[in-house]
């Protein structure tokens, strides 16, 4: 997706772009190799959509016209953050996009082949980059069909979008330069996820049950309308706490996690697909940033730079920014590129990190192991009683939501209206639980 990104990000400064992918890249939306995640939930939030729709107008409109579902109203999701539900109050949200991934990434494929000037060098594994002393002048490429052919591709500009597990920081060491720093926080999670085909009637007009892991229970669930009537759901769990993922096991989880007014729906509904399982290790930042050192010529960027914690449905938003970004750096022309490039881009990848990462550590140490600052543990206190009072208020609900999803900046949570809102929810839990004693 960073990849498909990038290249309609730079098509109209370059005169050709291409794409290089190990998959075939058939128009059909279809799960593919090199995107083992693609089975499992990927929801586009409104920030990254705003994005992707800036890089290729009208895209969003063919997403719904298609039958890509949104979520536009809060009474449309059942949200439960914590242990505490959001209000479901009639108002209208910034509206997040939910289809499976292939549907999506279908539609972008589609938009960035019809470009002008654009190449798609599908079937082929990028495995060397070259170089002219410290620039990089393109890559060795390798089609799939016939492995002992080498193809030597020239470019002005090389972007590195080969996702988390890229080679490019074995490529730059090789190459004498410092790979990049890592930072890490190591959750073990794990996906357990089943397209189903489930009554929509049956879950009066709800298009999303989202039940969050919490400190007591590290599992959650996410139940999201996708096209063809199809219901994405997924099981995810910490360590320690992975789900079962044989069809009677993950059903009967499923179930537990959901709550009791969905539980008939998911009973009787239908699988469309086996339960695909995937293990996500850690939340990981490699700081290109940091370097002082990098060669002309090459840019890293998606997951390559910063992969998080998925249930937060943050990492394709990311990398849109990441190519608006981009597309903003080349209008004034390429000089220090990969500096302005990786120096910019740290500010919406660390916002969305440290809302992963806080969030993370909110799970008990022997689930989450780190090191729990003053400043994470506070922020989880103040949130814990923001979303108590984002129970009854919609404002309240709708501001967290915009921030989680990339919209608006944290600061939002500590509005004079959110202050007021938690003041007033502490003063009616007080007099309801009587007078305080010193002891
Ligand atoms: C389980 C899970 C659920 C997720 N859910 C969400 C969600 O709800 N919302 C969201 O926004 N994000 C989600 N994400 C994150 C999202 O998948 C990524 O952030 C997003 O796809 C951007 O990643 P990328 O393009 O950098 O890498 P990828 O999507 O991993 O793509 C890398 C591409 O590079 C190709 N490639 C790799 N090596 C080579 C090579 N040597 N030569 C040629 N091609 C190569 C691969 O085939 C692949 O196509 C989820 C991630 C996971 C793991």
């Amino acid at each position: 997706m960073a990849g498909l990104l990038a290249v309609a990000a730079l098509a109209e400064a370059y005169d050709e772009v291409v794409l290089v992918e190990r998959d075939p890249m058939r128009p059909d939306p279809a799960p593919r190799r090199g995107v083992p995640q693609g089975r499992h939930v990927h929801v586009l939030l409104s920030r990254g959509a705003k994005a992707i729709e800036t890089l290729l107008p009208g895209i969003l409109t063919e997403l719904t016209a298609d039958g890509g579902m949104t979520l536009d109203n809060l009474n449309q999701l059942h949200a439960d953050i914590d242990g505490h539900v959001l209000c479901q109050a009639d108002a209208p949200m910034d509206r997040a996009h939910l289809q499976t991934r292939p549907f999506l990434e279908a539609h972008v494929l589609a938009r960035v082949r019809a470009l002008p000037d654009v190449r798609i060098l599908d079937d082929h594994d990028v495995v060397e980059l070259r170089w002219e002393g410290t620039r990089v002048v393109g890559a060795t490429v390798v089609p799939r069909a016939a492995p002992d052919e080498d193809v030597e591709l020239d470019a002005d500009l090389t972007v590195s979008a080969l996702g988390r597990n890229g080679r490019v920081g074995a490529w730059l060491t090789d190459h004498g330069y410092e790979a990049p720093t890592e930072q890490e926080l190591r959750i073990d999670l794990m996906y357990a996820t089943r397209l189903m085909r489930l009554d929509a009637t049956r879950v009066n007009g709800y298009r999303g049950v989202l039940v969050g892991a919490k400190p007591s229970r590290p599992t959650g669930i996410s139940l999201l309308q996708q096209e063809d009537d199809a219901w994405i759901v997924t099981v995810e769990a910490f360590a320690g706490h992975h789900p079962a993922t044989d069809p009677e096991g993950w059903l009967d989880e499923a179930v537990r996690l959901t709550p009791p007014q969905f539980r008939d729906a998911l009973r009787s509904a239908e699988p469309v697909t086996d339960v695909s399982v995937h293990r996500f290790p850690a939340n990981l930042w490699r700081r290109y940033d940091r370097l002082r050192d990098f060669p002309e010529g090459l840019l890293v960027t998606g997951d390559s730079i910063c992969s998080f914690n998925p249930v937060y449905g943050q990492g394709m938003t990311v990398a849109a920014l990441e190519a608006g970004l981009l597309r903003e750096l080349v209008r004034s022309g390429t000089h220090d590129l990969a500096h302005r490039f990786f120096h910019q881009a740290a500010k919406p990848v660390r916002i969305a990190w440290e809302a992963a990462v806080g969030g993370d550590l909110s799970m008990p140490p022997d689930v989450v192991p780190g090191r729990r600052t003053v400043v994470v543990r506070a922020a989880n206190a103040y949130l814990d009683r923001y979303l108590t009072a984002a129970e009854q208020d919609a404002v309240l609900a709708l501001d967290f939501l915009d921030v989680t999803g990339l919209d608006k900046p944290a600061r939002a949570l500590v509005s004079p209206h959110a202050l007021r809102a938690i003041a007033r929810n502490s003063r009616n839990h007080d007099r309801e639980s009587g007078p305080r004693r010193a002891a």
